[in-house]
Parts: structure tokens; sequence; C-alpha cells
């Protein structure tokens, strides 16, 4: 790291960049209205400056910034940064939708500064009526996208609900239900040990063959604040999920959300 002060960091979806002729390689972006007046009247970037893009689809490029106008901002990129802070293992999370939609919104932030890869807002049986708006929501995602140096944006899926998201648990993919009655549950620590070893063997067995470990997949449920009634943790074992606990103290659901999430990232990364 060097000890210059940290560049300021703008998003500008694929579509922003200008592809060269002759390289095909993304060489001019031009920064969509918001950001454009972003870096122009509150960072007050100029003509000269470096700045970091993220494209929020895996792209992470350094800039040098060639016009700065009226609401135009207009860089030329010197170089595509790889990779991004983004980790390899992919954690979708299912919140139960809770009836303050600022706790939600919260959640959101911290998702995505801790690394998950989608959000899923999960109606099951005690469900309260709450409402997402889903422009504020994709806002709060993209400034923790800046903040937090990833180069992909986590997606913010369609309500589901218990019932469906438990059907659709994929070849290969983890699932796992975050239930606070702990005998029906393993601890989340002993779970994470589990499937580090198992990623480990993958890892090893495919290095000898030369093929590419395909990156853990994992989806966690957690209920909403009347928590998930021990019908739906049934269905969801019967159905291939696994329940985990957190220990002993009841938390606020995006606490729950949040403590399991970084936990999962941090030991599995
Ligand atoms: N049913 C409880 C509280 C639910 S807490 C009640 O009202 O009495 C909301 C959600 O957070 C739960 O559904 C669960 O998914 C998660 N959660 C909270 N504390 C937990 C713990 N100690 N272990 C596992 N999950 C927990």
């Amino acid at each position: 790291m060097s000890d210059k002060p940290a560049k300021h960091t703008f998003y500008c979806p694929p579509n922003s960049f200008v592809a060269g002729m002759e390289t095909g390689e993304p060489e001019r972006v031009v920064f969509p209205r918001e950001e454009a007046h972003h870096a122009l009247h509150v960072l007050r970037v100029g003509v000269g400056d470096e700045v970091l893009i993220t494209d929020g689809e895996g792209g992470l490029f350094r800039v040098e910034m060639e016009v700065m106008a009226k609401k135009q901002a207009v860089g030329r990129v010197l170089e595509r940064l790889s990779p991004g802070t983004d980790p390899k293992v992919q954690l979708r999370v299912a919140l139960g939708l809770i009836k303050q939609a600022a706790r939600y919104e919260t959640f959101l932030e911290k998702a995505v500064e801790l690394g998950v890869s989608g959000i899923v807002p999960l109606e099951s049986a005690r469900t309260e009526r709450s409402r997402l708006r889903m422009d504020r929501c994709q806002n709060i995602l993209v400034a923790a996208l800046k903040q937090s140096g990833r180069s992909w944006l986590p997606a913010l899926e369609a309500a589901e609900s218990f019932a469906s998201i438990i059907k659709d648990l994929e070849p290969g993919e983890v699932g796992l239900v975050a239930h606070e009655a702990g005998s029906v549950a393993n601890h989340l620590r002993a779970e994470c040990e589990m499937l580090r070893e198992a990623v480990g063997n993958a890892a090893d067995g495919n290095a000898a063959d030369g093929t590419t470990v395909d990156p853990l997949r994992i989806t966690l449920l957690v209920g909403p604040e009347g928590g998930f009634t021990d019908q739906e943790v049934e269905q969801a074992r019967v159905a291939g999920w696994r329940p985990i606990w957190l220990g002993p103290r009841r938390l606020r659901a995006e606490t729950a959300a949040m403590a399991a999430a970084g936990f999962i990232i941090m030991s599995l990364e």
C-alpha cells in the first residue's frame, strides 16, 4: 500500500465505457449523471486527477480525468486493476422482511461491506407487513460498493417466499438456516470448519488435474423479528438445508444476518 491518500472511487456500469477501436479494451469512461455531479460538485475532482472506477461487474480501473465541465465527467482508462476486494466464497443472504425498513437498509450496507454476493428479501410465516424502497436500496448498495472497494455489485433480488426459496437449492450449493433453537442446529463455527475442510480438499484434488475450483456457493436464511416456525425449519431441513446456531443470545434479525455473513466470509475467504 502506498502512503498517498486513497483515491476517490466512482461507480460507472459497463455501458459507461467506450472501447478502443484496436484493442477492444475499455479506453474512456463517461460518468453517469449522478456520479459526474458527485465528482464535479461534491468531491471537486479536477482534470488530471486520478480516480478509481468500479463497474459493478468485476471491473476495477485506474482512470485519469480528461474532461470535467458542466455536467460532464470523462476519464481515460490507465489500467485495469485486478482483482477487487471481493471474496471467493459466494454468499447470498435471504433476510426476512422486518417492520422497520431502516433496519433492513442498515443490513444492506453492512452486507455489501462484508462481501456478500446477493440479498433476497424473504417472506415467511411470521413476516410482518413492510415495504422496501428499491431505489433507496440500490443507492445504498452502490455507496457501500464504492466504499468497500469491491468490483462486483451484489444483486438485490426480488422478494421470495420461504416455500419457494427452500425448493431452489442447486446441486453443489450449501443451504443454511439460522435458527435460535440450538437443539436442532449445528453451531456456525462447526459448520464453517466442515466447509473449510471440504473446500480445502476440493482445491487439493483439482490442483492435480489442473482444473480450477468452482467458488463455494452458500445461501443463508435468517428469519424476521418473530423468527422461523419450527415447522419451517423442519421443512427446510427435509429439503437439504442445514440449521445453524449463533450461540445462546437471541439476536435481532439484521444482527444475526450481519454476524453470520461476516463469520462465514471471514472463515472461508
Ligand atoms: N423467535 C425469536 C426471535 C427471532 S430472531 C423470538 O421472537 O422469540 C430473528 C432471526 O434471527 C431468527 O429467525 C434467526 O434466523 C436469527 N437468530 C437470532 N438469534 C439467533 C441465534 N442465537 N442463533 C441462530 N439464529 C439466530
